[in-house]
């Protein structure tokens, strides 16, 4: 729910103007965090309604760097988020709800995902087709539907144990999208996790985190899908995440519960939860085994960077291998456009900010992008592609896992 008090934080100072990607493609006031706030206020109050403050509501990417940047801790997503279960409640037809609930239940469903994108496939679609993307309310389909790995990858153990003494128990959490898609990435996320002693779970009853959810504005959804991770990882020390918009709502689970039975419950696991450059840049790690001669330029995903305010650790991580050079981008902490399912329905928008995130690594000169979210990586690597760039998106811990040799 809405927080007058949360409300009345914004000063109106205008500060947070050039980090609004919106703003910045459409020099627009209601398209900037401050104008947001007053829409929402104007709502909360009664003087307008949900469905007039709707199309700027739904056209923020939900990115958070306005948070970072105000002076005044306006908690902006605290604030998107309430706002977005509101215009759901009183600005959408029951037919919007119910296509948008059964878009963000497919995502978040790894079987239901891997059957829709292989059934896609054998039909030769390359995007979603035009009628879905209309009747999500997008006015195109912008997304290219990506290509799933050859192989399914399951886990071949539950437990894959320390290769020193261990320093802590570790959940895996394996995704929605991160499981279907990303395989390599969770290899990789073993390999190092025990390289730097720490005992890996993969529990086999885990499901989604419900980020999708919360960022669409359906908390109850993602409560019910939250409660599961709660079972599935009790025993845990820690819970490794290696996507940043997940791991960004797991720590605010504390938030998603409030005055809820299970909040306590919530607050203690949201205090184990763990980046997995967190756990990685708190451990000893030994050389790397490999030298290879890399370019790298690093993508901030918006909720590692302003969800989480990691922002040094990767970075620091990648500098440790000898031969690796890091080139930065401008804007580097500026959102590419996918923001969820942001670039779904909002094409337009976000094919400029993917635009500018493009040319800004194309200044860099370098070969690889690492990225630490799947709907950046696919994004960006739609986006270099149609560039003509040769140029790889990668997770800093596959990186990593290579040059250590850590690959399980
Ligand atoms: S979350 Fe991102 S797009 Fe939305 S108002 Fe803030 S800076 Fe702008
Ligand atoms: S959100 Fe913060 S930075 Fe932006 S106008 Fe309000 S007080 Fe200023």
């Amino acid at each position: 729910m809405l927080d007058k008090r949360d409300l009345q934080k914004c000063i109106h100072c205008g500060l947070c103007l050039q980090a609004c990607p919106t703003y910045v493609a459409t020099g627009q006031e209601a398209e900037s965090p401050r104008g947001r706030i007053y829409l929402m206020r104007q709502a909360y109050e009664g003087r307008i309604d949900w469905a007039q403050a709707r199309p700027h509501i739904d056209a923020c990417m939900g990115c958070l760097g306005c948070q970072t940047a105000c002076p005044s801790g306006v908690p902006y997503a605290k604030l998107i988020e309430a706002a977005r279960a509101e215009v759901e409640t009183h600005a959408r037809t029951p037919f919007q709800r119910f296509m948008r609930k059964q878009a963000i239940g497919n995502f978040t469903n790894p079987a239901r995902l891997r059957a829709l994108l292989r059934l896609a496939g054998s039909l030769g679609f390359q995007r979603m087709p035009r009628w879905m993307a209309r009747a999500l309310g997008a006015s195109e389909s912008a997304v290219a539907l990506p290509k799933l790995p050859p192989q399914v990858w399951r886990p071949t153990q539950t437990v894959y144990p320390a290769k020193s003494t261990p320093r802590a128990r570790v959940g895996l959490l394996l995704g929605c999208a991160m499981r279907v898609l990303f395989d390599r990435v969770h290899r990789a996320t073993i390999g190092m996790l025990t390289l730097a002693g720490y005992e890996v779970h993969v529990p086999p009853n885990q499901g989604c985190c419900g980020a999708l959810w919360v960022h669409n504005g359906y908390p109850r959804e993602a409560q019910r899908t939250a409660k599961r991770l709660f079972r599935a990882f009790r025993e845990m020390d820690y819970i490794a995440v290696n996507a940043a918009g997940c791991g960004s709502t797991m720590k605010e689970y504390g938030l998603l519960f409030k005055d809820a039975p299970e909040q306590a419950a919530a607050e203690a696991f949201a205090k184990r939860v763990r980046d997995i450059h967190e756990l990685l840049a708190d451990a000893d790690l030994p050389p790397p085994k490999r030298d290879d001669s890399l370019h790298i330029t690093y993508h901030d995903a918006c909720h590692l960077v302003h969800g989480q305010g990691i922002r040094e650790q990767p970075r620091a991580l990648l500098k440790r291998l000898p031969n690796l050079k890091l080139t930065e981008m401008d804007g580097a902490d500026m959102c590419c456009g996918s923001a969820g399912i942001y670039n779904l329905l909002q094409p337009k928008l976000a094919r400029d900010a993917l635009q500018r995130k493009i040319r800004n690594i194309q200044a860099t000169g370098a070969t690889i992008v690492a990225s630490a979210n799947p709907g950046c990586t696919l994004w960006l690597r739609q986006g270099l592609q149609e560039a003509g760039l040769p140029v790889e998106v990668l997770h800093p811990v596959e990186i990593l896992a290579k040059a250590y040799d850590a690959m399980p």
